[in-house]
């Protein structure tokens, strides 16, 4: 059987092997185990449910919330020779009636349906007279209201199983929270489930996180440089930042679309589709720009301000990288994006547990640690490596302040000397020795530790103290946001724990970087013939319009990458190229040789 499942991943899909976890998956489905896989964004859900519907007889439904994606996946399937249909509201009449046609012939290897019409009387009666070996919940936390998407409509699920008495029931997440999780197995009422978690961490992702400067903007448009013809994200905090930081980059060349739920319906969709059409490369957006985001070639995500939680910054990041190449995270934050959502969440009257994520977050983003083990620890998986050589930390970009523990009791001291009843401007000036009204008048520059931190710029002693906020080593409250030493910041005083700092870089020391950044992305590009890969982009173009999809359908920038790196000669070549199955091979063949071959015809002209 193991032979069998591996023949159809490569005469359909043109992969050579299977991904962590996707064997035992479809293993257990093939077995007829209820089954709960978690796999991270990009980990290869898709695959372990669409296998066994080619091998086992009969009709597999995949419940999905998005009309969107349906069409996508569906079209995907039908590209690379799997009988596939979807049944949703996008459908008119007649479509429906011919889609339904066709499920009633039993021709249709997987049916892909909203929750909403798979609870239709009409709907029901024929998936009875029909041989359904499974259901697949996709995005199954959609039922959770632990969840980040719950929707009520995937309440109805639960009914499955009682509706089709012994039928196996398959979920499928990216997300590995204990709460929805147990939710999940409750609700669809699994049947002593088989259960997969595959781990969090993405290998393909390179994570940065850096204080955000005067708005922000020149931090972007230094990233965006490194990112020139690459698609990627700009996610905002608030719906204003969104349309600042759009008409900020188009005025400057870089072509964009706004995103956020402020926006007419029609413009909103219309964004959107250019971006997952390819039209345009780079969206900036709220996070209102979420699911259904399926477009595997996003090359970089900017957060330009601190999402409120890890989850969030984990699901959002989780969009680049897809197709697995290498793709780039960067993160702009300051301490006011933490008292803006604090705002927000007492405006709303959100509870203890999203205050407790903030503060979260905003420590990840602070203290200097390897970025992919504090993901991995976070969401309770250990990591491996003692250097993941994929995030600022630990390719050394973030300049660890060495005697950081020192600054640390230096700045806590001056807290705690000052009574506790100043903030975080007054005590920097106190450490670092300004003379300033205000510390006339109270006396301050007679304390012990008055200019302490002589030497120092007051931005650096800012920058600290919010680390050590954000560590939780001092607390900021009140109208005045007084500043106060926490438990554990005491535990610093009497030299019990050690607090790691960094420091704000000098230029040279950021050219540096940038320089080193814009070597690592140039070789992602190295062993490819740079020309043929933009000349094959472009004819994927063409091709997904004519068939009227997105450009990743066709095919995937792996593929696109592997074929300009090895220039298959013929169709035995081009056979051993990653994503072509036998009908790509059958439909794309030829145009794909002929490019290749006239692009290197070009080329010898040349000389
Ligand atoms: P998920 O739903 O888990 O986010 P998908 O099913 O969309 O992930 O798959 C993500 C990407 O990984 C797709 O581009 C797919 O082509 C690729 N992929 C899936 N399985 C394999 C495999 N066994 N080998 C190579 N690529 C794979
Ligand atoms: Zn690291």
């Amino acid at each position: 059987m193991k032979n069998k499942i591996l023949q159809v991943l490569t005469k359909y899909w043109g992969y050579d092997s299977f991904r962590e976890f996707q064997e035992e998956a479809i293993m257990s489905i093939m077995e007829s185990n209820d089954t709960l896989t978690i796999l991270p964004t990009g980990g290869g859900k898709s695959v372990c449910f669409q296998v066994p519907a080619m091998i086992l007889p009969g009709t597999a439904v995949v419940i999905s919330p998005l009309i969107s994606l349906m069409k996508d996946q569906v079209d995907f399937l039908k590209d690379i020779g799997i009988e596939a249909e979807y049944f949703n509201s996008a459908l008119t009449a007649v479509q429906a009636r011919e889609v339904a046609e066709k499920i009633r012939s039993g021709k249709v290897k997987l049916l892909y349906i909203s929750p909403e019409r798979l609870m239709t009387d009409w709907m029901l009666e024929i998936l009875k007279t029909l041989q359904v070996p499974y259901f697949v919940i996709d995005e199954a936390h959609c039922i959770s209201q632990w969840g980040h998407d719950f929707r009520a409509e995937y309440r109805q699920l639960s009914a499955i199983k009682r509706l089709f008495p012994g039928v196996k029931v398959h979920a499928f997440t990216a997300t590995a929270t204990e709460e929805v999780k147990k939710d999940i197995l409750a609700q669809l009422k699994l049947e002593s489930p088989h259960i997969y978690v595959g781990k969090v961490d993405r290998p393909n992702l390179t994570f940065r996180m850096t204080e955000r400067e005067e708005g922000g903007i020149k931090q972007i448009i230094e990233t965006l440089k490194l990112h020139e013809k690459e698609a990627g994200i700009i996610y905002c905090l608030k719906r204003a930042d969104v349309d600042k930081i759009s008409e900020a980059l188009n005025a400057k060349g870089y072509i964009n679309l706004p995103y956020h739920a402020g926006l007419p319906d029609v413009e909103r969709k219309r964004n959107q589709e250019q971006f997952l059409t390819e039209k345009v490369n780079i969206i900036v957006a709220t996070i209102a720009f979420g699911m259904g985001i399926d477009r595997s070639n996003i090359r970089f995500v900017i957060h330009a301000a601190m999402p409120k939680s890890v989850e969030h910054y984990q699901q959002e990041t989780g969009r680049a990288g897809r197709d697995g190449l290498p793709s780039y995270c960067y993160m702009f934050y300051s301490g006011a994006d933490y008292r803006t959502w604090e705002y927000i969440f007492q405006k709303s009257f959100s509870g203890q547990s999203a205050h407790r994520k903030l503060g979260e977050m905003y420590n990840f983003s602070t203290v200097p640690v390897c970025r992919h083990r504090f993901l991995s620890e976070y969401f309770g998986q250990s990591y491996p490596k003692p250097n993941c050589n994929s995030c600022d930390f630990c390719l050394d970009e973030v300049g660890t302040l060495p005697e950081s523990d020192k600054f640390a009791k230096s700045i806590i001291e001056g807290v705690f000397g000052v009574d506790e009843r100043f903030g975080a401007e007054h005590v920097s000036n106190v450490l670092v020795g300004n003379t300033t009204e205000g510390i006339e008048k109270w006396g301050h520059h007679t304390l012990p530790f008055y200019g302490r931190l002589k030497g120092e710029t007051k931005r650096a002693v800012r920058s600290m103290i919010d680390q050590l906020i954000a560590q939780r080593f001092l607390r900021r409250s009140g109208e005045y946001l007084t500043l106060s030493v926490t438990d554990e910041g005491m535990k610093v005083l009497s030299g019990e724990v050690n607090p790691k700092l960094t420091r704000i870089l000098e230029k040279e020391k950021k050219a540096e970087i940038k320089k080193k950044q814009k070597i690592t992305l140039e070789s992602d590009y190295a062993n490819m013939e740079l020309g043929l890969f933009e000349s094959l982009k472009l004819l994927r173009r063409a091709l997904a319009d004519k068939k009227n999809m997105p450009a990743y359908i066709v095919c995937s920038d792996r593929t696109l990458k592997e074929l300009a790196e090895k220039k298959p000669k013929n169709k035995e070549d081009l056979g051993n190229i990653f994503g072509i199955g036998e009908a790509k091979l059958r439909d794309y063949g030829e145009i794909f040789l002929n490019a290749v071959r006239e692009y290197e015809e070009k080329e010898k002209t040349h000389y």
